[in-house]
């Protein structure tokens, strides 16, 4: 999946969640949690040298972990997603940040392994505990389906927030 694709993923996914789970929220927080999420998102693809995150501030990182594992292996698995997550949490820790901001991190970066699930490549989930290779393999990176879930992540988003102001 392209880089927005996971954005928007994670846009729709934590708003919805926190609709669900704590829907008196403020919006501000709302948001500012779903920010964290998005950045989040696109932490996996350090592991691809050309990504939009590798391209930016996180060069020196995405540098490290591409030296570590190639494109799809180590960051697109459950153990991955804890381990960046350990690190964020560091991080929130020496700012402050409350505790809902490493889960909010966690899920932004789970976010992105779930889209990558729908693609034609697969991951592998579970990596070093099993091999197993997993996805619905339905959608290809770049293709019209991916910029049509795009249109529907992004309608469902304005739904969200219209939905989340007007109560
Ligand atoms: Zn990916």
């Amino acid at each position: 999946m392209i880089y927005t694709t996971h954005i928007f993923f994670a846009y729709f996914f934590s708003l919805l969640l926190l609709e669900l789970i704590a829907p008196n929220l403020q919006l501000d927080v709302k948001i500012k949690l779903s920010i964290v999420a998005m950045i989040a998102s696109l932490f996996p693809d350090l592991d691809h040298p050309q990504s939009f995150i590798s391209r930016g501030n996180w060069a020196i990182l995405s540098a490290i972990t591409t030296s570590v594992t190639e494109h799809r292996g180590a960051t697109h698995t459950l153990l991955g997603a804890l381990v960046f997550t350990f690190g964020a949490a560091i991080g929130f820790i020496v700012f402050n940040a409350t505790i809902i901001y490493i889960f909010a991190f966690f899920f932004g970066y789970m976010t992105h392994l779930f889209a990558d699930l729908l693609t034609i490549t697969k991951i592998k989930l579970l990596h070093p505990f099993s091999n197993k290779k997993y996805g619905l393999g339905i959608i290809r990176t770049g293709s019209d389906a991916e910029f049509w879930l795009q249109r529907f992540l992004i309608a469902g988003v304005i739904v969200i927030l219209w939905h989340s102001v007007a109560r």
